[in-house]
């Protein structure tokens, strides 16, 4: 075994440390180093151990003033104390914990921890274009251009300028957050956040990469094809794989949304899968029948308007809507509401043609 450090050298206290002292330095050498800020890490683990052991004996006025007396030597096999060599398992130190930092690590061991430095899906990114009416209803092809950012070509990501490497942060020693406690009337309150010093990275560049100045992005404006499927509507979006931001640590990059934003028609309501739109007739034909043409998103059609119509009549053309976005081979239908047109102005044969009309209608004298 080797040599044993001194206690007090260990914890960074002088040999007259109030317990407070003592407390207080413990506390800065177990967050700094306890196992579950630094998986993995053995030296940090023998560190926390090494502090765990010290303050174990130095917090115990009785231990503490048999160390002060005797040395290492009072807790080795049978010493002064009795209580045999420390065999310190950093994980059976949930109690010393539980005085300390009440809430710190929850309570007890927490077996799982957020993989902070693991790999993590880029965020999505949302833009949006603007088609018309019937490039919604058919479907279309868009071309978006937009800034995307990608790993660094000339760091390869790091940031750090070529021939040189980024080294661990020393402040959450590469784990990229930091745990702050705080004394407060509920107790011990304890909040984890990204580190300052390394803003979350664990990485502290030194040298920066000149052409990303740092970062490990460059951003690049990037042309893309937008397939918008037939049927979409206002305020959908259409989600293009791996052109969102890059991932972090090796991680996938996020997706593009491209919100649709669909423009009025002049003529045509949309709900869904069905179109409206109104059609004026003229009065004549509502009264004798015949055949109009009405404008749908398929071209004109003729309709043979049955005499007798009255105004406000709805008509249906069954599978001239917009197809469904959602189902293949399903389409709306094109409501038509036809509105009876009064002639406003007469001129001397329509009236005269009216007013034989009105006669043979018992109307008139
Ligand atoms: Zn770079
Ligand atoms: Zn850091």
């Amino acid at each position: 075994m080797a040599q044993k450090r001194d206690y007090y050298e260990v914890l960074g206290v002088a040999k007259n440390a109030s317990d407070d002292d003592l407390k207080k330095a413990y506390r800065k050498l177990a967050k700094k180093y306890h196992p579950d800020m630094n998986p993995g890490n053995t030296e940090a683990a023998e560190k926390f151990k090494e502090a765990s052991e010290a303050y174990s004996v130095l917090s115990d006025p009785q231990k503490r003033s048999q160390y002060d007396q005797f040395g290492h030597a009072a807790f080795e096999g049978g010493g002064a104390g009795g209580f045999g060599g420390f065999d310190f398992n950093a994980s059976d130190m949930g109690d010393i914990f539980g005085d300390l930092f009440g809430d710190l690590f929850g309570g007890g061991r927490r077996s799982s921890r957020r993989a902070d430095n693991g790999p993590m899906r880029g965020a999505n990114v949302r833009t949006s274009v603007n088609i018309t009416f019937e490039e919604a209803v058919f479907g279309c092809e868009k071309q978006i251009e937009l800034t995307l950012r990608e790993s660094c070509p000339t760091c390869g990501g790091s940031g750090a300028k070529p021939g040189t490497t980024a080294q661990t942060c020393s402040k959450c020693h590469g784990t990229g957050r930091v745990i702050t406690t705080q004394q407060s009337i509920f107790g011990m309150m304890q909040t984890e956040s990204a580190c300052p010093d390394c803003r979350g990275t664990g990485k502290i560049i030194k040298e920066k990469c000149s052409d990303c100045r740092g970062s490990g992005y460059v951003s690049k404006k990037t042309k893309l094809k937008v397939d918008i499927p037939a049927g979409i509507d206002n305020g959908m979006s259409v989600r293009i794989r791996d052109k969102g931001e890059p991932g972090t640590n090796g991680g996938p990059r996020g997706d593009l949304l491209v919100e649709v934003r669909v423009a009025r028609h002049p003529q045509f309501e949309r709900d869904d899968t069905n179109i409206y739109s109104v059609v004026q007739i003229p009065f004549t034909k509502a009264a004798l029948g015949g055949k109009v043409r009405i404008k749908t998103v398929d071209g004109e059609v003729e309709y043979d308007v049955k005499a007798g119509t009255q105004t406000d009549t709805r008509i249906r053309l069954r599978g001239k809507g917009v197809p469904s976005v959602h189902h293949r081979n399903v389409r709306g239908d094109h409501y038509v509401t036809l509105v009876v047109q009064v002639p406003t102005r007469l001129n001397r044969e329509q009236k005269k043609a009216l007013h034989a009309f009105a006669k043979a209608c018992g109307e008139e004298e």
